[in-house]
């Protein structure tokens, strides 16, 4: 039997997806917005995509998450949130919940829909009053979802221009 094993991965090399910030500010991958955040995936080499706040949950490559995917994965929540509140106040707290302990969120029971990914929230804004929101990452939408207060936020409180 051949018990020679692969050496370790050399530290700070090992395979991991990353979020990036770039300028000039390009379009986003998978709506109009401008963006200047993207996502590296180590899946598919030279993947470069541009991803608004809506639209770019930064994923971990394996389902054991590297230092910095937990980092880019939370940041990548927290802006998501931020920008659904006019990019006011901040995110004091994200933890991770089933789905289905999202109030008003419906799971969906199509087998072959994604399960999507959920957590819980606290949002302090920009006068210091903290609410608990919830955020929806469907996979198949490839989008966040926010609910508070038992349902699903459709607009963004008010659209910044740039
Ligand atoms: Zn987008």
């Amino acid at each position: 039997m051949n018990t020679q094993s692969l050496p370790p991965a050399p530290a700070g090399q090992a395979d991991e997806n990353k979020l990036i910030h770039f300028w000039p500010s390009e379009q986003c991958a998978y709506c109009r917005r401008f963006t200047s955040v993207a996502l590296l995936d180590v899946a598919i080499e030279q993947w470069f995509a541009p991803v608004c706040p809506l639209h770019g949950y930064a994923s971990a490559y394996t389902s054991a998450p590297t230092p910095r995917e937990v980092i880019d994965g939370r940041a990548s929540i927290e802006r998501f949130v931020v920008w659904m509140h006019a990019e006011q106040g901040r995110v004091v707290l994200v933890s991770p919940v089933e789905p289905d302990q999202v109030p008003g969120y419906q799971v969906s029971i199509d087998p072959f829909t994604f399960e999507p990914l959920a957590w819980h929230c606290r949002y302090e804004s920009s006068g210091g009053e903290r609410k608990d929101v919830h955020v929806i990452w469907e996979t198949d939408a490839h989008q966040f979802f926010l609910y508070e207060q038992g349902q699903r936020v459709r607009e963004r409180e008010r659209e910044v221009l740039s």
